[in-house]
């Protein structure tokens, strides 16, 4: 019988350390590695409340780290727990993203996308890669991970809706700019879904492929329970995924227009125009 091995495993870890990102987010250090690469992802159990998946924010083979922004139940028990709390933990699961040694990559972060993308760039100047990390947010307060990416030695570049730090508009405009100028040869994006529909446009316009980290509800993780098919071609984005290149992704019908919820309940990012 030929029995696929499964290279995953399921921890039970105590949080070492907990940092306040800003108001909404926080990141949650453990002193162990799940072996996790940039783009993938894990399941986030709390015994008796869920489990949910969760970017691997980085992974050195000492430290693991997860950022999570409160939005609802699950996100919001996790900004409850304390140092030495106990969680479970499965991973990693997932494809990530790839690059060969000495590209030039472009990072576009919107929101807690910032935590994966610092985790590729962190790896890609390891691999001696040249990287501009764009970096988006609606305001200053609300911009992540900005400390840890300057330490990086990478060209950052950001942008706020309001102008109170870096570009007054979209981190999409400032990465249009980017590539009139200089000669890209992979862009990496995550952040929320309409954002990176547009960085998928902007890649293409410049013959340049885009890889995106899409968030679908997941229950399982592992292909199982059929929860995150994509519409309408039925792949499944915890397998097939999160990590997906721009030429698949700009077919499917639901490409920054809607989400699915636990029920498969269609939610629309904008209010669908009456017929
Ligand atoms: C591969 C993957 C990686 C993820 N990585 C992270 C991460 O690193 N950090 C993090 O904070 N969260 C991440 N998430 C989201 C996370 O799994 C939960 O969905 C999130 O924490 C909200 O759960 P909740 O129970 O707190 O709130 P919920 O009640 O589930 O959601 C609260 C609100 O957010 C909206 N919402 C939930 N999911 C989505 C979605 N996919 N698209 C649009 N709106 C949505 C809901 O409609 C609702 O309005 C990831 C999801 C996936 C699939």
């Amino acid at each position: 019988m030929n029995i696929k091995k499964f290279d995953s495993r399921f921890e039970i870890l105590s949080i070492a350390k907990i940092v306040q990102e800003n108001e909404m987010t926080k990141t949650f250090v453990f002193e162990s590695s799940i072996g996790g690469k940039p783009g993938q992802f894990l399941m986030m159990w709390i015994p008796g409340f869920d489990e949910k998946p969760m970017s691997i924010a980085f992974d050195d083979g000492k430290e693991l780290w997860v950022t999570i922004c409160a939005v609802g139940p699950f996100s919001q028990k996790m900004h409850e727990l304390k140092v030495g709390d106990k969680v479970g933990v499965r991973g990693p699961l997932g494809t990530h993203y790839k690059f060969k040694a000495g590209e030039h990559l472009a990072l576009v972060a919107g929101g807690y996308g910032a935590a994966p993308m610092y985790f590729v760039a962190h790896e890609a100047v390891k691999a001696k890669c040249k990287v501009e990390f764009l970096i988006g947010a609606r305001n200053k307060d609300l911009l992540l991970y900005g400390q840890k990416i300057l330490g990086l030695g990478v060209d950052l570049h950001i942008s706020t809706d309001d102008g109170s730090a870096g570009f007054k508009g979209y981190i999409t405009q400032v990465l249009d700019k980017v590539m009139d100028e200089k000669k890209i040869n992979q862009v990496f994006t995550c952040g929320p879904e309409v954002m990176m529909k547009v960085v998928g446009q902007v890649a293409e316009k410049h013959g340049v492929e885009a890889y995106m980290s899409m968030e679908k509800y997941m229950k399982c993780g592992i292909g199982v329970c059929g929860q995150c098919a994509i519409d309408d071609k039925g792949d499944l984005c915890c397998k097939k995924g999160p990590v997906m290149k721009w030429s698949y992704l700009k077919k499917l019908p639901e490409m920054g227009q809607y989400h699915r919820d636990a029920q498969g309940r269609k939610h629309y990012f904008f209010k669908p125009l009456a017929k």
